[in-house]
């Protein structure tokens, strides 16, 4: 249920309800607004509380959440959230741009990237210390080695620095170096994994499973909602269809879906998105065409030498022409890049 607290309420009368609907039980969410304050009630329906909140001091009216997630739902908080990190914004008209290689490999190769992103327009450095591979035998990356390089590229340029962790157990010691946690594809639903980011004080990067539904992923999101992180950007990646010619099928349909159901930033992973280098440029111009929040690119020195996700890694060139691309299409249409 959603409290929606009158214009002129109180801070007090605000607290008294949030007792209440503790009181009585359920978790409360409180999102301030703009025009006003409203109170998410999650985990009850009936009828009796809903009256018995609607008698509280401040209280305009209380109304249900129909969508199935509740915290992440634009019916809870209509104005669009903007994710903050070091200098990056992603959401409420600012596009982020995350980019560097997919997994660290040496120092030399982040701190390059880290700069030459960048240069080019990037507002944040991601790379992969953990790397979920398909196979037990690839490159499973430098784990806290890696995480340290990051840190010198991001002391070093200033980027904020996006990174995934695999498990709950090493959500500490990789917040201890991000500030971006990105939840793979293949993590969506690893619900104790969201609930220890939840808990958090790092952004959240949360990659559409291959085979997830919409719905799935803002349930998977509201996990990390619900434990008090309201830092959640979600990353449609591709998902896996009968087509054959990209490495996943890219529905870029998702960004204004999702921004009609969510207030949450919306990023587009162009890379994983197609698996193809030479398409990238595109995709990424287009997903800014149908208001992404954000983009996420995979950027390699030489991009032949990758030890993961080489084929769909641009070069730094490349990365620099995409971007001044997705500038082009930005400013058409009133988009701040950074
Ligand atoms: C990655 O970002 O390198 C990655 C492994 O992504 P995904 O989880 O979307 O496959
Ligand atoms: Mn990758």
């Amino acid at each position: 249920m959603i409290v929606v607290m009158r214009r002129e309420a109180t801070s007090e009368e605000i607290q008294h309800m949030v007792k209440r609907v503790e009181e009585l039980g359920l978790k409360a969410h409180v999102i301030t607004g703009t025009e006003r304050t409203v109170i998410a009630a999650v985990g009850d329906k009936r009828e009796e509380t809903r009256e018995s909140l609607e008698s509280g001091p401040g209280v305009d009216e209380v109304v249900p959440i129909l969508a199935p997630y509740k915290v992440a739902s634009r019916e809870v908080k209509p104005e669009s959230t903007q994710v903050q990190v070091l200098g990056m914004k992603v959401g409420a008209g600012h596009l982020g741009v995350m980019a560097g290689p997919c997994s660290v490999e040496s120092e030399e190769q982040i701190v390059a990237s880290a700069h030459a992103v960048k240069k080019a327009g990037a507002t944040a450095l991601r790379g992969g210390a953990f790397k979920p591979r398909t196979s037990p035998y690839a490159f499973q990356g430098l784990k806290e080695e890696g995480l340290k390089m990051l840190a010198t590229a991001r002391e070093e340029t200033g980027l904020a620095v996006v990174t995934e962790v695999m498990s709950p157990e090493d959500v500490p010691l990789v917040a201890k170096y991000a500030d971006v946690l990105q939840i793979g594809a293949r993590n969506m639903q690893n619900y104790r994994l969201l609930e220890a980011v939840g808990r958090t004080d790092r952004a959240i990067l949360l990659k559409r499973g291959a085979s997830a539904t919409i719905d799935e992923l803002l349930l998977a999101a509201e996990y990390i909602l619900n434990e008090g992180n309201p830092n959640v950007m979600l990353c449609e990646r591709g998902i896996r269809t009968f087509e054959a010619h990209t490495r996943f099928t890219l529905p870029l349909a998702s960004v204004p879906y999702l921004k009609q159901k969510t207030h949450l930033p919306v990023v587009i992973d162009p890379s994983h998105g197609t698996g193809h280098a030479y398409l990238v440029p595109d995709m990424a111009a287009a997903a800014v065409a149908v208001g992404a929040d954000g983009l996420i690119i995979e950027v390699h020195p030489c991009p032949e030498q990758a030890l993961s996700d080489g084929y769909q890694s641009l070069t730094f060139e490349q990365f620099e022409a995409t971007m001044k691309r997705c500038q082009l299409v930005a400013n058409a249409l009133d988009i701040g890049l950074g």
